[in-house]
């Protein structure tokens, strides 16, 4: 593994690469694939555990490489148009991102990538194989990737950030992220490794506590909501006015539709258990 700077806070990311006796995979390719050598360029495969701009800042580096990618992700891997589908922000920020990602994460398609479905299995030669566990949410097609022998599980973007998981996606989902937060603990691994800041973690306790934290965002941003909503009814707008999820005090282009997104995906939750209601285009609690 080679680790991103500031332990592959976003914009970088951690890059592992496998090798077996045939054949040398690369897991994405975050933002230090950029300073790597023969290492990485070597690599004949490129597996995606899911389609986002830091984990495609690589593969500029490895126009000859295959591309593999989870058949939910597959198309935002493809073409500039799919990638635009999976972020789902409003137009001015998708021009705004294009333009962003070009410049600072070497931005390109690849259609040539091609789909794979949970429980895919690769087999890299003198007994290494990879196998991909689909764990939704953060993507729809986000997967674990575990290698063998040594039971070690790359989980991406089920990064164990203090910030939380994000959901501020189209495709991205809070009720998958939930469930796939609930079946992480039963991927069979010994190892985890995460795309950002905790790299990687060898004693099951500390995952576990780590996810448990992780996890535990989820119910602090619902409570957060859920108490601005008992002192004032709000439209979402206010909501995304108010923030929920960035500082204030930081803007990027994606934070409003980011913010929409996973605010919107509270309130449905919200609703739908008959905690909260909208009326005249308020949410309020009951
Ligand atoms: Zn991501």
């Amino acid at each position: 593994m080679f680790l991103g700077e500031k332990s592959g806070k976003y914009p970088d990311g951690n890059q592992v690469v496998v090798r077996g006796a045939d054949t040398l995979v690369a897991f994405d390719t975050p933002l230090v694939a950029n300073r790597l050598g023969r290492e990485l360029l070597d690599a004949d495969l490129v597996i995606l555990g899911h389609v986002h701009e830091d984990h495609m800042a690589g593969l500029h580096r490895l126009p000859r490489a295959r591309v593999h990618v989870h058949e939910a992700d597959v198309e935002a891997a493809r073409s500039w148009e799919g990638m635009a589908r999976h972020y789902g922000y409003g137009p001015q920020v998708l021009a705004g991102m294009r333009t962003m990602i070009e410049e600072k994460f070497h931005y390109v398609p690849r259609p040539d990538a091609q789909p794979y479905r949970d429980g895919a299995f690769w087999d890299l030669g003198g007994g290494v194989t990879v196998r991909a566990f689909h764990t939704p949410g953060h993507t729809r097609g986000h997967c674990a990737l575990v290698v063998e022998p040594g039971g070690i599980a790359f989980i991406g973007d089920i990064d164990l950030s203090s910030f939380g998981p994000y959901y501020g996606d189209a495709t991205s989902s809070l009720a998958q992220f939930r469930r796939t937060l609930a079946a992480v603990k039963d991927i069979p691994a010994k190892v985890w490794i995460t795309s950002h800041h905790k790299g990687v973690i060898t004693e099951r306790a500390t995952f576990l506590a780590l996810l448990s934290a992780f996890a535990a965002r989820l119910d602090a941003r619902e409570a957060a909501i859920a108490d601005y909503l008992r002192r004032q009814p709000a439209t979402l707008a206010e909501l995304v006015e108010h923030r929920f999820l960035y500082p204030k005090a930081l803007d990027d282009l994606y934070y409003s539709d980011a913010e929409r997104r996973t605010i919107e995906q509270h309130l449905e939750e919200l609703a739908a258990a008959g905690r909260a209601v909208q009326e005249h285009g308020r949410w309020r609690m009951r």
